[in-house]
């Protein structure tokens, strides 16, 4: 492995073997995370206990806990192993009547921790908010609630059903109203591709690769969501591969959700993109102005009924709202909340000018694009660990990624081409001008390199 770029590090690994420096490592997470997602996120993680080969950590709630793992895991671990590299997992603890915790310094008895099976479990919760009844039908979502209610009614009828659409869409909560519906009479499994490779390397890891073909190969209903996520992993994808076959030799019902087309998953292997294409593929598209004004509509009324008080948004306040939030869902409900909340505190029927400066802060955001922000994006794109794309290696995978994130370095900030140099770990500003031209000469000739551009830079102003 060639992650260890610094020599120095190695040796100081090798003589203190045991001990790691905690605050080196939140000051790593800050550095690697950016000041945001650390403070939101990881600044209250605690050491709870290391051992060789992992380390038990401890954070404040469950929801933190889900968010860190979810988003966060795979980088949370590089980056611990940067520091010790015989780590390889990690365990949560959750401490939750803990007020405040400083780094390294919680001590507690190791209660529970949650081990292999329980945490699978945890994460094979439905919710019980996200189902059918609450799902409201447009037409950007019709044949995808259709072929879902349809799938309940007739398993295997459709195998696998594929869904797929952008960000905050409601593909999880498709996914989710699925499960419910067929959990009492079927061993329904609901995991995320991300929590599904957590717990395959686990548990090659710890040598128990029977009980994880077992458990996930029993399951007559198999949801998997955010599929994409097994882009460029090879390792995953057979396992996956291996899981898909058995489960649809034994008839078990797949369901599987994703951000884009099965044909469009670049580096997975054909014949899992052709499994994958096997049964139904639908789409769920952006929601029209209908749409979002009967999601508004119904959440008023929830609302009312929850709180037992009048909440008036007049059409004017719904039609804004639902104007500015052009493509997003859960962003909907987001700014819908805030607008609720201020309306019922101050007991008021708002004015669109009213709810314009309530949304201000989140409608004229001014984005700052940082370097940063740039090498985490792209490298989580081309689904390559941070550390490698800035490493010295020459392979293609890396070098493309990393040309590319210079060019948008250099495109969208500030910075002079010597401070871009050295924020890739040190080179010369000719190497990044080389980058810009490069990428510059690509993306006017080649549709792949430009459309990758113009994604990244979606994202980084999503983001
Ligand atoms: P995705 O998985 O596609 O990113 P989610 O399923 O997480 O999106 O949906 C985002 C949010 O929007 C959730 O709170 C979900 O309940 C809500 N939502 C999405 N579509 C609908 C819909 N048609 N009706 C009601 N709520 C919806
Ligand atoms: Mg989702």
């Amino acid at each position: 492995m060639e992650k260890n770029s610094t020599p120095n590090k190695k040796i100081f690994i090798l003589e203190e073997e045991k001990t790691l420096n905690w605050n080196e490592v939140h000051a790593a997470f800050e550095k690697n995370f950016g000041k945001e997602v650390y403070s939101s996120w990881l600044k209250n993680i605690a050491l709870i206990k290391e051992y060789n080969d992992y380390l038990v950590l401890g954070v404040p709630t469950r929801f933190i806990r889900d968010w860190i793992v979810s988003r966060y895991l795979d980088k949370v671990l590089e980056q611990v192993k940067y520091f010790k590299q015989t780590l390889n997992r990690i365990e949560f603890k959750i401490l939750e009547d803990s007020k405040s915790v400083s780094p390294g310094h919680y001590k507690e008895e190791l209660g529970k921790i949650t081990e292999i099976k329980d945490s699978i479990l945890n994460y094979n919760r439905l919710n019980p908010n996200l189902n059918f009844n609450n799902f409201i039908e447009g037409s950007s979502n019709k044949i995808a609630l259709t072929s879902s209610k349809k799938v309940c009614e007739q398993l295997s009828r459709y195998n696998p059903l594929y869904i797929y659409g952008g960000v905050g869409l409601g593909k999880t909560h498709l996914l989710n109203a699925i499960g419910l519906e067929l959990q009492e009479k079927n061993n329904v499994m609901f995991i995320s591709a991300e929590r599904f490779m957590y717990h395959f390397i686990k548990s090659i890891k710890k040598n128990d690769m029977v009980n994880f073909k077992d458990f996930f190969r029993k399951s007559s209903v198999f949801i998997i969501d955010d599929i994409q996520f097994i882009r460029g992993k090879e390792g995953l994808q057979e396992e996956f591969f291996h899981t898909f076959n058995s489960l649809i030799e034994k008839s078990s019902q797949i369901i599987i959700s994703a951000d884009r087309a099965p044909t469009k998953l670049d580096r997975v292997q054909e014949r899992i993109k052709s499994r994958l294409s096997g049964g139904l593929i639908v789409d769920i598209d952006i929601p029209d102005i209908n749409l979002k004004n009967k999601i508004i509509n119904k959440r008023i009324e929830d609302i009312q009924n929850q709180f037992k008080e009048n909440c008036n948004l007049s059409q004017d306040v719904i039609n804004f709202i639902s104007n500015e939030c052009k493509t997003n869902i859960r962003e909907l409900i987001g700014v819908l909340n805030r607008v609720i909340a201020f309306s019922r505190i101050h007991k008021k029927n708002l004015s669109v000018s009213e709810c314009k400066n309530i949304l201000k802060d989140v409608f004229n955001q001014t984005k700052v694009i940082t370097v940063d922000k740039i090498q985490n994006v792209v490298s989580n794109f081309f689904n390559i660990p941070l550390s490698e794309m800035l490493s010295q290696r020459r392979s293609r995978p890396l070098a493309r990624p990393r040309q590319i994130a210079m060019y948008l370095a250099k495109k969208l900030t500030t910075r002079s081409l010597p401070e871009i140099g050295r924020r890739f770990a040190n080179r010369d500003h000719t190497t990044v001008i080389h980058a810009v031209k490069t990428i510059t000469r690509l993306s006017e000739k080649d549709d792949e390199m430009k459309k990758n551009i113009n994604n990244i830079k979606d994202l980084l102003i999503e983001n």
